[in-house]
């Protein structure tokens, strides 16, 4: 059987492909003024930002007003596919421009949506995301930053931790408890935007297990913030709905992350066995099952679109983010036992892997690369959580 797509899907890829031959920032450009964080939005991210966005190549399942242009889902997945291959950030604040800006244009108000969302998607402002805390990762229901009502303000009082990018934002989407006393935990949680200027927010750049100079990571303390009310993102109360929501923008589409890194990394890893003459035939094996999961992926990521496009739910994408994670943190540790004791030199530059975040560009080691590769088995939900959603929503097992 022959996979392939049809007419006008190759038209839309071809579209695109010339757009960004013509219209990409350069290697050098991105390498002078690199991204120093997932908020951290350097000048030339941000002119490609309104270049995206006048284009349409945005958020190409949105209206041209949004910054797209109504594309449809198989088309959405083969422009994913295409800025996987191409090694160009989409932006250089993911939260913001696939999680938050979306979010405020679904439930946001008016104003929100053109002082907030918009100036995101242009590149003009940068957000983070405070969700996790140092007792509610996994079990979000269970934070405790407290939003206080106070006359026309919140009063805000809590610590947020991982905020990926927070010392570079302009505003974090914080998620806050305005009502404790429900027997349900997740019943009083609501969004608060939180201006990172306010009085009584403080950031605190946290390194990274790869090294002390990459700080995306944030432990955010909040101390008696006043917040507006008019800042409330949709009703109070509605914080569980909008965590769900907000984190199932472009979820269907994560796996082509993983499953292009993993292509890219396979050949790689293949043309260094052929150059290295010798291979251990454990690690031989090693590497064919790795291809083999590769294909894996992109042909259950293939049967999840599908799905999404005729309207239907597809439970793959748990199994997706599980296999793809797990299977690109395997696949840098091959690729560094590849290489003996070589594999620990930190100097020795590997292949540029996207998926180690959009933030960096430098081509990193393959020991460097393993490290970070853990990070996409936690971040958006443990392995340990994946597996728990697989046995009981796909598999249909008792809890
Ligand atoms: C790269 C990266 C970027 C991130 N960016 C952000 C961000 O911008 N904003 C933000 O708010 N957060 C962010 N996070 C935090 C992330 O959302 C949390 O790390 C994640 O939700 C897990 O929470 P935790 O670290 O508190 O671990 P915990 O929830 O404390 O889990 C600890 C361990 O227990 C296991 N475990 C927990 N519950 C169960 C269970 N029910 N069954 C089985 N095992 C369980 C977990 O799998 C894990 O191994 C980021 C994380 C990473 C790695």
């Amino acid at each position: 059987m022959k996979l392939r797509f049809g007419e006008d899907t190759e038209r839309f890829r071809t579209d695109l492909r010339a757009w960004l031959d013509a219209n990409r920032p350069s290697d050098d450009e991105m390498a002078a003024d690199p991204a120093l964080s997932s908020a951290h939005v350097p000048a030339w991210a941000s002119a490609w930002a309104k270049r995206l966005f006048d284009a349409g190549w945005l958020l190409p399942g949105s209206p041209p007003e949004l910054g797209g242009r109504n594309a449809n889902t198989i088309e959405q997945m083969v422009y994913h596919e295409e800025f996987a291959a191409y090694s160009v950030p989409r932006t250089t604040n993911p939260q913001g421009v696939s999680i938050i800006a979306p979010t405020l244009l679904d439930l946001g108000s008016e104003e929100q949506k053109q002082t907030l969302a918009l100036p995101i998607l242009r590149g003009d402002l940068a957000a983070c995301l405070g969700m996790s805390e140092p007792e509610a990762g996994s079990d979000l229901a269970a934070l405790a930053t407290r939003a206080v009502a106070d006359g026309d303000d919140f009063v805000v009082s809590g610590r947020k931790i991982w905020t990926s990018g927070a010392h570079h934002a302009d505003f974090c989407f914080c998620f806050v408890r305005t009502d404790a006393s429900g027997p349900k935990k997740h019943h009083g949680i609501s969004v608060l935007i939180i201006p990172m200027d306010t009085p009584g927010v403080s950031c605190r750049p946290l390194p990274s297990l790869a090294s002390l100079d990459d700080t995306d990571f944030n432990e955010v303390l909040l101390d008696d913030v006043r917040v507006p009310k008019a800042n409330l993102v949709g009703r109070e109360g509605e914080g569980w709905s909008i965590a769900t929501r907000s984190l199932g923008h472009e979820r269907g589409m994560l796996w082509i992350s993983y499953a292009s890194a993993l292509d890219s990394s396979i050949d790689a890893l293949f043309a260094q066995a052929r150059a290295e003459g010798e291979l251990d035939p454990v690690d031989a094996d090693e590497l064919v099952s790795l291809y083999i999961d590769a294909q894996a992926v992109r042909c259950m990521g293939y049967q999840g679109v599908r799905k999404l496009a005729d309207g239907k739910p597809s439970p793959e994408q748990s199994i997706l983010k599980l296999v793809g994670s797990e299977s690109a943190r395997r696949l840098n540790r091959v690729g560094m036992e590849c290489l003996g004791e070589r594999g620990l030199d930190a100097a020795l530059p590997a292949p540029v892997d996207r998926s180690a975040g959009a933030h960096r560009r430098d081509p990193i080691s393959w020991a460097i690369r393993y490290l970070l590769s853990f990070s996409g088995t936690i971040a958006g939900g443990t392995s340990e959580i994946q597996r728990n959603i697989v046995a009981e929503r796909v598999l249909g097992l008792p809890r």
